[in-house]
């Protein structure tokens, strides 16, 4: 009797002196209501007595959308701090959002996934040995890390930041402009790639960042890169949204992603700088590549690829080349991922599209928050993994245009009959595999070249003759 008198002055104590506070006026930070359902003391052992509290979670609503106000606000996005939960088992139910795994972090910066026994669609519950724990949607990517990932791209001499213009509160849109200097811009591929127009879509940013970082790592591969190429990268679109909090809109409720035909007037500031720099930046010159970085909640990466019907069969198959290229010898992304869509001119496509008639590619790409392939029993989504699809986004973009980077080399073809012709002038020695392409490399021989020199390579066929490129690449280093 006594030792429950004491135990019940004892949880009375804890929930009215020692509440869990929640907060989340910081960076990317985001909560809308809190409740508490229950809170029930359980003992696991004579001796032993465990707080378990229940809260409600409904994730704050972006404002009301004035653009497009037939569209229902979002609240997708949360990212909190709860504070004194050391020794308490809390249980949190997510009502207006669907994390299918939520993260945590104990100091706002490493952050983990909760255990399959933790957490599940909408539910998380945990045992918290810390008394600060940070609870997010996924493993936020806000503006403080940009900026310091931007201090670091921008010490080489490869890299120039520029500013598009402000956002609605005052920050700036930033652009990266990478290439090699000293090769003219007319011997190269333009390429432009925006990401985290919705703001609750972290995945995008960590695929951007594997891509940004093999870019600039000033190794010859990406010496290579940077002499055929040149990459226009505006890591936030809509740095207020990111900043905030947001789900999916900027800090005015606009959804940036469907507000590219709308005039000034009606779309946001954020996309009126977007469009104004990709018009000056493409009176002389198309882009070749224009790319569009997301996150979705399918299980899956996806392309959205621009259907036949919609565009032209040419341009279907080049974009499907790229797609293929992206999943060709990688672990997390597959063939029969891809979403097919339409290039409406309320989406960045649309305006490309109808601004050059297919001269540019223009495509979104989209990374799960959950796992790959709609596979749950695989690994689910990490940094690591997302980075990694970065550096194999670039690997596509190189073979896409045929990029020749030490150890792989992509060769075009010439017409005889119906044999093809394949040469390098001057392949280094070594050990090489060559492969054709069938919407995947197929591997087709093997050379063993003992001096540095021309190669030649006859492909001859029964039927139509092959017109794809042919691959070389370095055997001892094959993922080249
Ligand atoms: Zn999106």
């Amino acid at each position: 009797m006594k030792l429950l008198f004491i135990l019940t002055c004892l949880a009375a104590g804890l929930q009215e002196g020692l509440p869990v506070r929640f907060s989340s006026n910081f960076d990317s930070g985001s909560i809308g209501e809190v409740s508490l359902i229950d809170s029930v003391w359980v003992r696991p052992s004579r001796t032993d007595s465990v707080l378990h509290l229940s809260y409600e979670i409904i994730s704050r609503l972006d404002p009301a959308n004035p653009a497009n106000p037939e569209l229902q606000p979002s609240g997708r996005w949360f990212y909190f701090m709860m504070e004194g939960v050391k020794g308490k088992h809390i249980y949190l139910d997510f009502k207006n959002t669907d994390p299918m795994r939520a993260v945590y972090s104990y100091d706002g910066k490493h952050f983990q996934r909760f255990e399959h026994y933790q957490a599940s669609l909408r539910k998380v519950s945990s045992f918290f040995s810390r008394d600060t724990v940070y609870v997010s949607y996924f493993i936020p990517y806000g503006w403080d890390k940009l900026q310091e990932r931007l201090r670091q791209w921008t010490a080489s001499p490869f890299v120039v930041m520029d500013t598009l213009g402000t956002s609605m509160m005052g920050l700036p849109v930033q652009m990266l402009a990478i290439t090699d200097p000293q090769v003219p811009e007319e011997r190269k591929n333009r390429i432009w790639i925006h990401a985290r127009v919705h703001p609750s879509e972290s995945p995008a940013n960590w695929q951007l960042e594997g891509l940004l970082d093999r870019l600039t790592d000033n190794s010859p591969v990406a010496r290579q890169y940077l002499r055929q190429s040149v990459f226009y990268v505006v890591p936030f679109a809509n740095p207020d949204g990111v900043y905030g909090g947001y789900s999916r809109s900027n800090a005015r409720g606009i959804n940036q992603e469907i507000n590219w035909d709308h005039n000034d007037s009606v779309t946001s500031v954020e996309v009126q700088a977007l469009r104004a720099r990709m018009d000056s930046l493409t009176r002389e010159r198309p882009f070749d590549l224009v790319l569009n970085m997301h996150a979705q909640s399918d299980d899956k990466i996806s392309y959205y690829v621009p259907t036949s019907a919609s565009t032209y069969p040419e341009y279907h198959e080049k974009a499907m080349r790229l797609a293929y290229l992206t999943t060709d010898n990688n672990p997390y992304f597959f063939m029969e991922d891809m979403f097919y869509s339409s290039p409406a001119p309320r989406y960045v496509e649309g305006w490309i599209w109808n601004r050059t008639k297919g001269k540019t590619l223009a495509m979104t790409i989209e990374m799960p928050y959950s796992f790959y392939n709609e596979n749950p029993d695989r690994p689910w989504v990490t940094v690591t993994s997302l980075r990694e699809n970065g550096e194999l986004m670039l690997r596509a973009i190189s073979d896409f245009f045929g990029w020749n980077i030490p150890g792989r080399y992509i060769l075009k073809g010439t017409l005889r009959g119906k044999k093809t012709i394949f040469r390098h002038e001057n392949l280094p020695a070594g050990e090489y595999q060559v492969f054709i392409w069938k919407d995947a490399w197929v591997p087709c021989d093997t050379v063993i070249k003992k001096r540095t020199g021309m190669f030649r390579c006859v492909i001859r066929t029964d039927g139509e003759p092959y017109t794809g490129p042919l691959r070389v690449s370095e055997k001892a280093t094959l993922r080249n």
